[in-house]
């Protein structure tokens, strides 16, 4: 008997239902998540392919008090003028545990691009809108960057690569936690924290809630949905969408059976779309367009999103206003500079291939490297990728005089590797 009730809970599970998924990973993200109740959806694609990656788990910003102290009818009055763009620097933390969860910069870039299309409407895909909904289709006017100086101030890529023992981060904020196995977040009034890493269960990303603790504002997205990665959720829309969350956006069917979402232009819809779909798709008397399935507030795939309202833009603008709780954020100058060049950071992880100490170095850097030295040559880059100095590899353990370089950050290669190294000097 025992064993049929098991059977059978097993049976609703695969026939996704997910309920105990759901309710269990809503009690762990409240654990984990300070006083603010939030609520958890968790979607199951129609398209079976992507097999367990087809939930998308988001934290909706759910009952906000800040969002409910904000009359709607008020909302225009502040916000910063239309046309002036508000650019975001963005620090991407990368906790890989396989090699293949460390994301290049080239996909970290693409998805950067993929957000800057989506909340400027220069998405290719926004010809796809319907005729019905295109006259709200909205240019939010923020601007995504990697961010070009680190919280010490210090030039960076805006990328923090750590290595991590941690095969599934939950949503417990672990992957925003150095102590725990992720990498700590960077200051939030400067900064828009984004995790990237080996999300458990399904989970394709989630959002902190407007309000919550400092050290857990931002996203976390599983590695393989961001940038454009390909298959049902691969074009990048999670980030969209869980920054819509960041922002104050909340699902577009309100979260409840033809609820509201506190956006005045969103029409009413019966409850999140799922797949593709097409043509006009009609519930809660919302004739005769039918329901904004291709809003990026939806859990739509990603090909078929491609808008969010000027409702939205505005309630999103909003945040940014005096008094609003993003509002030190759009001053924020850390965006200001270019980048550097993507590397390993060795003040964070220690890499496969060498060990570099001490790191900072005061004036003398010692290279080891793990497996026989490469042929070639050792080369140091200041942070405009000058070459300041070099030397032969004769050994497996080699020792550099640092005592001239100024203090700051510098790269290094070894042999033909084609692979950089981040260290600072510092006395
Ligand atoms: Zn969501």
């Amino acid at each position: 008997m025992r064993r049929i009730a098991i059977l059978l809970v097993f049976f609703f599970l695969l026939a996704g239902q997910g309920f105990s998924q759901r309710a269990c990973a809503t009690a762990e993200y409240i654990r984990g998540s300070g006083s603010i109740v939030p609520e958890l959806r968790i979607k199951r694609s129609a398209f079976t392919n992507l097999s367990r990656d087809s939930f998308r788990a988001d934290v909706a910003p759910g009952e906000i008090p800040s969002a409910r102290m904000m009359p709607q009818g008020t909302i225009s009055s502040g916000v910063p003028s239309s046309s002036s763009v508000i650019v975001i620097p963005v620090v991407v933390h990368v906790l890989y545990n396989k090699e293949e969860q460390n994301i290049s910069a080239a996909q970290i870039k693409a998805q950067i691009d993929i957000l800057n299309r989506d909340y400027r409407r220069q998405n290719a895909d926004a010809q796809l809108t319907p005729d019905a909904f295109k006259e709200l289709a909205a240019d939010a006017h923020i601007e995504f960057r990697l961010a070009s100086e680190d919280p010490s101030g210090l030039p960076t890529s805006g990328i923090v690569r750590k290595k991590t023992t941690i095969e599934f981060f939950g949503i417990d904020d672990r992957i925003k936690s150095s102590d725990m196995g992720g990498d700590n977040a960077w200051d939030p009034d400067k900064y828009l924290n984004i995790w990237t890493g080996n999300l458990a269960g399904g989970v394709l990303g989630y959002a902190s809630l407007l309000g919550g603790a400092p050290e857990k504002d931002g996203v976390a997205i599983r590695y393989n949905v961001f940038g454009n990665t390909g298959g049902a959720f691969g074009k990048g829309r999670t980030a969209t969408h869980e920054i819509g969350h960041w922002l104050g956006l909340r699902h577009i069917w309100g979260d409840t059976d033809c609820g509201d979402d506190g956006i005045a232009d969103t029409p009413p819809q019966a409850a999140p779309s799922r797949g593709c779909p097409s043509g006009v798709q009609p519930s809660c008397d919302n004739a005769p367009g039918g329901s904004m399935y291709m809003n990026f507030m939806d859990f739509t795939n990603d090909e078929c999103t491609n808008m969010f309202t000027l409702g939205q833009a505005q309630k999103m603008r909003s945040l940014f206003n005096e008094g609003g709780p993003r509002h030190a954020l759009a001053s924020s100058t850390k965006a200001n500079g270019t980048p550097l060049e993507d590397a390993i950071d060795m003040t964070a992880s220690s890499p496969e291939e060498i060990k570099l100490f001490p790191n900072p170095s005061v004036g003398t850097l010692t290279i080891r490297f793990n497996a026989d030295p490469p042929q070639g040559d050792i080369v140091i880059y200041n942070h405009v990728g000058q070459a300041v100095k070099q030397l032969r590899i004769t050994e497996s353990l080699m020792r550099i005089n640092t005592a001239a370089l100024a203090n700051g950050v510098y790269y290094i290669k070894a042999g033909d590797t084609g692979r950089a190294y981040k260290f600072i000097m510092a006395r």
